[in-house]
C-alpha cells in the first residue's frame, strides 16, 4: 500500500526529529555512574532490601524536590497502593481518578479494596478538571456530617488522585481547594512528572503523599521502581514501616505490628537510581528541548498542535504529544500505523479507563474531553538522546 500525501508529509516531518529511528518511545540512557554504582552494590553483597544506596537514592530525591522525606518503593503502582493505605483509604471507599491515565492509577485503588470513580480531564492540561468535577459532585454527591458520599452507590468518596499527564502539571491548586472543601484525602500520581514544577513547588508535594515511577520508560529509571515523597515526616515513617513488612526494629527478633508489605526498593535498583538522579537536570533540559523541535516541525498547525506546558508551570516534557486538528481525528489510526510500519515508534494515548473491561461498570462522570483526547492525540518518540541529532531547522 502506498502512503497518501498527508501520511508522507507526516512521516517526513517526524523524521526531521527522529531520523529513521527504530528506538522505543522513551529509551533510558546510562551515561553516568550507573555501571560503577551497580558494580559497587554487587561487590558490597547488599543487593536486596535495605542498603546504603537506598538511603542515598532517597536522600537525592528529597534534596531535589525539597520533600521532608522520601521512601523508595519497588514500583510506581505499589507506591500508589501503599500511599492510599497510608493516608487512610479504606475498602469500599470511592476514590476520584482521572479517566485519562495509565491503568496503574485505577489499579492501585482497586488493590486497596476501594473503587475508582472516574472523572473527566480538562482540555488545556489533560489532568482532572476541577470545575467539571464540582458539577459532577453537585449532581451525584451528598455531604453528610462533613463527609462526601455518592448518592447512587451510597459509598463514601474519600480521596482524589490528581495525575500530571505526560509530565505537564495539572490544576493542582484548584484541586487542592476542592479536596479541602469536601474533606478528600489527596494522593498525587506524579509518576510521569519528576522534575516538573508549579510555581516554586515540585509536583509530588501538593498531596499528602506524592508518587513517582522509575519504570524503564520514565524520565529516570531504576529498572523497575517508584518512590513516595511527602512533607509529613510522620506519614513517611508509616509508609517506610508498612513497606518493610511492618517489622518492629530489633537486633534479631521477628515482630510485626500490622499486615505489612514487601514493597521497599532493592539496593541494586537504588544504585542505578542514584546514578540516574545525577543525570536528571540534564535529561529534563533535553526533554524540554525536544518539545521545541517537534513544535518547529509541526508549526503552522497543518496536523495539529504539539502539547505544551501550561502557564505558571514548568514541565519535564516526559512524553511529547501531537493533538490532531479536530477534523483530522479520522487519520489518527492510519498515521500511527504508518509511522510504526516506517520504524518510528509513535503511540496513541491510553484508552479512557472507564471504557476498559475491568472498569466499565464503575462510577464515572461524563468523559467527553478524555474521549476526545484519546481520538486525537498521538504520542511521539521522546528519548532525550534525540536532541543530539542534527536538526536542520534549528536557528
Ligand atoms: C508509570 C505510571 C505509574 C506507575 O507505573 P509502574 O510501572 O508501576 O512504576 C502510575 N501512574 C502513571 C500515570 C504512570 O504513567
Amino acid at each position: 500500500m502506498t502512503n497518501s500525501p498527508a501520511v508522507v508529509d507526516f512521516l517526513d516531518r517526524l523524521r526531521l526529529v527522529t531520523g529513521s529511528s527504530t528506538a522505543g518511545l522513551h529509551e533510558p540512557e546510562f551515561r553516568g555512574n550507573e555501571s560503577r554504582y551497580v558494580t559497587e552494590c554487587i561487590d558490597s553483597g547488599y543487593v536486596s532490601s535495605v542498603g546504603e544506596f537506598v538511603t542515598r537514592f532517597e536522600q537525592s530525591i528529597t534534596q531535589y524536590v525539597g520533600s521532608a522525606s522520601t521512601v523508595a518503593i519497588v514500583n510506581g503502582t505499589a507506591a500508589l497502593h501503599l500511599a492510599l493505605l497510608a493516608v487512610g483509604v479504606r475498602p469500599g471507599d470511592e476514590v476520584l481518578v482521572p479517566a485519562l491515565s495509565f491503568v496503574a492509577t485505577a489499579n492501585a485503588v482497586s488493590h486497596a479494596g476501594a473503587i475508582p470513580h472516574f472523572v473527566d480531564v480538562e482540555e488545556e492540561r489533560w489532568g482532572i478538571d476541577a470545575s467539571a468535577l464540582r458539577e459532577h459532585i453537585a449532581a451525584i454527591g451528598i455531604v453528610r456530617d462533613g463527609n462526601l458520599y455518592n448518592r447512587t452507590t451510597e459509598r463514601p468518596i474519600t480521596a482524589i488522585i490528581p495525575m500530571h499527564t505526560l509530565g505537564h502539571p495539572c490544576a493542582v491548586a484548584d484541586l487542592t481547594e476542592l479536596a479541602d472543601e469536601f474533606g478528600l484525602l489527596m494522593v498525587e500520581d506524579a509518576a510521569e512528572s519528576l522534575g516538573s514544577t508549579v510555581g516554586e513547588l515540585y509536583t509530588g508535594l501538593f498531596g499528602r503523599l506524592g508518587v513517582f515511577s522509575f519504570n524503564g520508560n520514565k524520565t529516570i529509571t531504576t529498572g523497575g521502581g517508584g518512590a513516595i515523597v511527602t512533607k509529613d515526616e510522620k506519614l513517611a515513617g508509616l509508609v517506610r514501616h508498612l513497606s518493610t513488612t511492618a517489622r518492629i526494629s530489633h537486633p534479631y527478633e521477628f515482630d510485626h505490628d500490622a499486615v505489612g508489605y514487601n514493597y521497599r526498593m532493592p539496593n541494586i535498583n537504588a544504585a542505578l537510581g542514584l546514578a540516574q538522579m545525577e543525570q536528571l537536570p540534564n535529561l529534563v533540559d533535553r526533554q524540554r528541548k525536544l518539545f521545541k523541535r517537534y513544535n518547529h516541525v509541526f508549526s503552522g498547525g497543518e496536523f495539529g498542535e504539539v502539547h505544551r506546558e501550561p502557564l505558571g508551570a514548568r514541565s519535564n516534557y516526559w512524553l511529547q504529544a501531537l493533538k490532531l486538528r479536530s477534523d483530522r481525528r479520522a487519520n489518527k489510526s492510519v498515521l500511527i500505523e504508518s509511522s510504526v510500519d516506517a520504524g518510528i515508534p509513535v503511540r496513541p494515548l491510553w484508552k479512557p479507563l472507564n471504557t476498559l473491561s475491568p472498569y466499565i461498570s464503575h462510577p464515572s462522570s461524563r468523559t467527553a474531553v478524555a474521549n476526545d483526547l484519546y481520538e486525537r492525540v498521538i504520542c511521539l518518540p521522546s528519548s532525550a538522546s534525540l536532541t543530539e541529532r542534527d536538526f536542520p531547522l534549528e536557528a
